[in-house]
């Protein structure tokens, strides 16, 4: 039998990125855990097929195509998420993008050489990863903070506290959202939100494509094979979804401004 703190019957969550991947699977694990769920990403087709799925599940969702870059869309989401339930019990901030490339050019000085990292590369990297959680929180933490009530979940990565070559935007926007997490854990401890990073490591999913490297996906394919951890494989999604289920229950209460990884490899 499962423990009673670890049921989300009757809450809702709202989960970013919920299209696919990381965002689909810890969506609909918090479905089987009993909660009801608004997705958001930019693809409502692709949000339609994860709601499917969840009211397969027999819960509840509201599909809310959504730019997490973009305030305005950010703080519709939030209102029509109340309207449909009353209430918002968790929030997951995982839509996220990677884009790798080095610094300055390999080839040569050029500036306008499409090899290195552009500004409109670094600034979206930072505006979906770390922005729109601030655009998140401060529209869904409102109503936590008001209802003193609130589990808010961050997904973080390694780079955000090692490695980064070729990757330097994506790990400064998981490294302050690191902070972010902390600080805000430490704020709204006082209104009883928790505030957690969960830090995946390996996972298959579309994040791994890198158009800008210009892989075949083969050679993609085959770049992919070489990492590992030492547990010898890559996670699996439903494995973050578990995790993710944890951190947004009442068996999390005495968990705020943590970093947990479920990265397989003890680092
Ligand atoms: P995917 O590329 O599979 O999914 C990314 C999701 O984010 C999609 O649902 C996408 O939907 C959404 N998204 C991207 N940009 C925006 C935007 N501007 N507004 C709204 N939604 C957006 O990646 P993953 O599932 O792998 O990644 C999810 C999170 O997990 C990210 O934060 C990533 O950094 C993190 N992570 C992933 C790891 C991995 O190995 N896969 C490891 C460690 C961390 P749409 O395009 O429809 O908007």
């Amino acid at each position: 039998m499962v423990l009673k703190e670890f049921s989300l019957d009757g809450k809702v969550a709202i989960v970013t990125g919920a299209s696919r991947g990381i965002g689909k699977a810890i969506a609909l694990t918090m479905a089987e855990a009993g909660a009801d769920i608004v997705v958001a990403a930019r693809t409502a087709s692709d949000l339609e097929k994860t709601a499917k799925e969840v009211r397969q599940l027999g819960r509840k969702c509201l599909v809310v195509p959504t730019d997490v870059t973009k305030k305005e869309q950010v703080e519709k989401m939030a209102e029509k998420a109340l309207a449909e339930f009353g209430k918002i019990d968790i929030l997951v901030n995982n839509a996220g993008i990677d884009i790798r490339k080095p610094m300055v050019s390999t080839k040569g000085t050029s500036a306008s050489d499409d090899s290195a990292l552009s500004m409109e590369e670094w600034c979206k990297v930072l505006d979906t990863n770390l922005t729109a959680a601030y655009f998140c929180c401060q529209a869904v933490g409102r109503h936590m903070v008001k209802r003193r009530s609130g589990k808010v979940i961050t997904i973080g990565a390694d780079e955000g506290e090692h490695d980064g070559v070729n990757d330097v935007a994506y790990a400064v926007s998981k490294a302050a959202l690191l902070r972010f997490t902390k600080g805000l854990g430490e704020e709204w401890a006082p209104y009883n939100v928790n505030v957690n990073m969960l830090s995946p490591g390996l996972q298959h999913t579309d994040i791994w494509k890198n158009p800008e490297l210009k892989l075949t996906p083969k050679e993609n394919e085959s770049r992919l094979q070489k990492m590992s951890t030492v547990l010898g494989r890559w996670g699996e999604l439903r494995e973050v979804g578990v995790l993710a289920v944890f951190l947004a229950s009442d068996a999390a209460n005495y968990m705020t401004g943590e970093v947990i990884r479920l990265g397989g490899s003890g680092v």
